[in-house]
């Protein structure tokens, strides 16, 4: 039942970003609604690192006791060759010490479930369901649904990923927005693969082409591929049978064990596949509607923060809604102006980073793989570790904040 005094807030999409931002307007008597077209929370196999300001939101949040019981923490990345000996890497311990130990590898659904189970019970969350339609005037905004009665709210955000609807129906094409890298990545987890290595990410690569695998609990294995690709294949991102014949194609024969995994990529049911592309706008929301997380700025997984931007975005959302007493306008013109330098620089790092994870040449990946071995000399992995991961950014001191479970924790929030 909707309480009609506090104003409503629809999110369209239930990843990271909308549920993060439902929980800190819930916090500021704003009404959030979560519309997931998925009819559940997603469960798709990838892991993702979470360290920086992001992890600051997450304890201020107090999700970090439960994050931490579900993440891993790794112990090495290591660069194998064709027969499975080491050719490069690094210890994760430098990664951890470049971030004073706040740092963990953590599989993007069980985030995405802990800030979700947050707020479950608390939140109308209408699942198997999409936006069709907004329209706005200087009132409210109209919105229909597939399957849902139309509703009229008073803000609506889209927090729904790299090929946002909202972003679509209310700001225009994907293409006008997307910055294509050059890369496409697929990840899929199996039962029983028989290499294990706990606690290490295994990483074999050949030219434009790069194949890893981490062990997970309940003899559970993800895995990962990049690849180059000089243009955006032209097919349907949802056709998983053609993205399986593609995966095998691309990778079939490429040595070490990448035929063992792929003999496993038919059973699997949870096969994320997709471009690396960024999300590049000049501004993030029009009068009552907002974008938030990979909708809005989408840095790739390049940038290995995705998941820390759309927490930190959602703060700074809820914050400046809170502040503002429902001059939506200034919140939306401060959230954006709060954030805006930090994004667009870790953008532009990220796009340079391609060339790394997927060298292109025999030669390119000889030289990354003998840097990553000069990383474990004294002070220079430290220095490599701390210039990558560091954030410029100071998380504003909102009211919200302070009325969180965990208020005092977040380290770097400004009071
Ligand atoms: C392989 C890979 C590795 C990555 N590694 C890292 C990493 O190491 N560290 C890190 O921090 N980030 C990483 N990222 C990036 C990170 O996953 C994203 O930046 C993050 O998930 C963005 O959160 P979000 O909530 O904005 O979008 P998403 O997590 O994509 O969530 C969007 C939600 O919207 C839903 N949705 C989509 N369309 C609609 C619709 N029409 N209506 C309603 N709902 C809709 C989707 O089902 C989904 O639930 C990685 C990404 C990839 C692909």
């Amino acid at each position: 039942m909707q309480d009609t005094s506090r104003p409503i807030v629809l999110i369209s999409g239930a990843g990271v970003a909308g549920p993060a931002l439902a929980f800190w307007l819930e916090r500021c008597g704003i009404e959030p609604v979560l519309i997931e077209t998925a009819p559940t929370l997603r469960t798709d196999g990838y892991m993702i690192d979470f360290w920086g300001v992001g992890y600051d939101v997450a304890e201020i949040m107090g999700l970090l006791p439960q994050l931490k019981r579900l993440s891993y923490d790794m112990s090495e990345v290591r660069f194998v060759d064709d027969a499975g000996r080491t050719a490069g890497g690094f210890s994760a311990d430098l990664l951890r010490s470049a971030v004073g130990g706040r740092y963990f590898s953590i599989p993007r659904s069980d985030l995405a479930g802990e800030i979700y189970r947050s707020l479950e019970g608390r939140v109308e969350t209408i699942f198997g369901d999409s936006i069709t339609s907004i329209e706005q005037d200087d009132a409210a905004v109209r919105v229909t649904f597939h399957h849902a009665a139309p509703r009229q709210v008073d803000l609506v955000i889209g927090a729904d990923g790299l090929h946002s609807r909202v972003r679509q129906l209310v700001f225009g094409p994907e293409a006008d927005f997307e910055k294509y890298l050059g890369y496409y990545v697929a990840s899929f987890t199996v039962e029983g693969y028989p290499h294990r290595d706990e606690g290490d990410f295994v990483s074999y690569g050949v030219p434009g082409r790069q194949i890893a695998r981490y062990a997970l609990r309940g003899n559970r294995t993800a895995f990962f591929f990049n690849w180059a690709e000089d243009r955006k294949l032209p097919f349907d991102h949802r056709d998983v049978v053609a993205q399986k014949e593609l995966l095998a194609q691309r990778f079939g024969g490429a040595g070490w064990e990448t035929d063992a995994i792929l003999a496993m990529l038919p059973s699997c049911s949870d096969l994320y596949f997709d471009s690396v592309s960024q999300i590049r706008m000049d501004r993030w929301s029009t009068g009552r509607v907002a974008l938030l997380g990979d909708a809005a700025f989408c840095p790739s997984l390049l940038a290995g923060q995705g998941t820390a931007f759309a927490m930190i975005a959602a703060y700074v959302l809820a914050g400046e809604l809170d502040r503002a007493h429902g001059d939506f306008a200034r919140a939306f013109k401060n959230y954006d102006t709060t954030l805006r330098t930090f994004i667009e620089s870790k953008q532009q790092s990220a796009s340079r980073f391609g060339s790394w994870l997927v060298p292109r040449t025999k030669g390119g990946l000889f030289l990354r793989n003998q840097v990553t071995r000069l990383m474990s000399l004294p002070f220079v992995g430290d220095w490599m570790m701390r210039s990558a991961f560091s954030d410029n950014f100071t998380l504003p001191g909102y009211r919200i904040g302070r009325a969180a479970p965990n208020a005092s924790a977040g380290q770097g929030a400004a009071s």
